[in-house]
């Protein structure tokens, strides 16, 4: 049974749809992250889920009950913005106790549970501190506590974390994976960042221009995007067009790949991730020479650039007028210098198959 069920979710303004039939399973537990750039839908179908939108088309299904029509209050829904919207003039406890002063929950008990809840974002004893003394990352915990005071069946988020500075922002990530782990909360977040949905999800859904291009688990879409939206928006790949001009042969510019999945003729697009690039000194690897004789997946090229980011080296590398990017452990750093002449090789199972530019993904 699945907690929550998307069946062709739709959302027109006037004659523009933001969501076109988002269509997905969410299993009870699951951290989701709808993922993609700004506009590409994944609010409003947060709001949808929600209730606070109304879809133009489509049915959302909790435990099999279908939701569509009812109320966002009468959901049982948890949701955090991205401007937290908490009330100023009140305490830390107080904003927490609020929904539950709604529901009529006595004040002694309520006392108790935001004390709890509070312990449970790491900030006890700072039931009767108000909110404008607070940071921004204690702020956040705040909003998140007053998300849960009504044990929420659903959590839903939108860009919970974006104003805070880069380093707590991290922090914050790890520190709402643990409490979802440990609540078993079914939970929704939106976020642009890439990183972000990679660090918390179980679930990645990727969406641009209001569709989803592909919901699987965040090493699934980095190693087997669905399509090149996905390739490419999921950390930094290289795309190669190629001709195929044998069963599992495609010619790119600068040489010749061997590989599985190709499509029988025709043009193929290809990803291949900067770290499955391997990248040889031109005269000592002795495998590609110019002309006849050429080895299948070794590219000749010039190196053009090269950038040491602490934990990789990264290349690029002019492959006949395209660049590849490649990118070494410091200590696997091949002998080049720029301006070398080098061998780019790409390993049969390093690339990935995409279906061509305008096609759609395989979901
Ligand atoms: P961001 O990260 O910038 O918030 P998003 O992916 O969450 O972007 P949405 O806010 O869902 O995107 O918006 C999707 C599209 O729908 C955008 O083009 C937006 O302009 C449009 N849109 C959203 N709300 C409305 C509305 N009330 N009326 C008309 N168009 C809207």
């Amino acid at each position: 049974m699945s907690a929550l069920v998307l069946d062709g979710l739709t959302k027109r303004y006037g004659g523009f749809t933001a969501v076109h039939g988002a269509s997905l399973r969410i299993p009870h537990g699951q951290f989701v992250c709808l993922l993609g750039p700004s506009g590409c839908g994944k609010t409003t179908l947060l709001r949808m889920i929600a209730g606070l939108e109304e879809p133009s088309g489509g049915q959302l299904l909790i435990d099999d009950r279908d939701i569509t029509a009812t109320p966002a209050h009468k959901r049982d829904f948890g949701m955090v913005f991205q401007s937290l919207a908490l009330f100023p003039h009140l305490s830390a406890g107080e904003n927490i106790a609020y929904p539950l002063r709604i529901r009529g929950v006595p004040a002694d008990e309520r006392r108790r549970k935001a004390d709890s809840l509070l312990e449970l974002v790491r900030l006890p004893g700072m039931a009767d501190r108000p909110v404008s003394r607070l940071s921004g990352g204690q702020r956040q915990r705040v909003a998140i506590a007053r998300a849960l005071a009504l044990e929420p069946k659903l959590f839903l988020l939108d860009e919970p974390l974006s104003a805070l500075d880069a380093k707590l922002r991290e922090a914050m990530q790890i520190e709402l994976k643990q409490l979802q782990r440990r609540l078993g909360i079914t939970t929704i977040v939106v976020t642009h960042d890439q990183r972000e949905a990679m660090t918390m999800a179980d679930l990645v859904v990727v969406m641009s221009e209001g569709r989803i291009r592909q919901a699987a688990p965040p090493m699934e879409v980095y190693r087997r995007p669905a399509d090149a939206f996905v390739a490419d928006f999921i950390g930094m790949t290289n795309l190669l067009e190629g001709e195929v001009t044998a069963p599992g042969r495609a010619s790119v510019p600068g040489g010749e790949l061997v590989l599985d999945g190709l499509p029988p003729h025709g043009r193929a697009l290809l990803s291949v991730r900067p770290e499955e690039v391997l990248l040889h000194p031109a005269t000592a690897s002795g495998g590609q020479g110019s002309g006849q004789g050429a080895v299948a997946n070794r590219l000749a090229g010039t190196l053009s650039f090269v950038r040491d980011l602490g934990a990789s080296v990264e290349f690029r590398i002019d492959v006949s007028g395209r660049e590849i990017v490649a990118l070494t452990r410091p200590q696997d750093r091949p002998a080049v210098e720029p301006g070398a002449a080098v061998i780019v090789e790409i390993p049969a199972e390093a690339c990935v198959v995409l279906p061509p530019e305008g096609g759609t993904a395989g979901e």
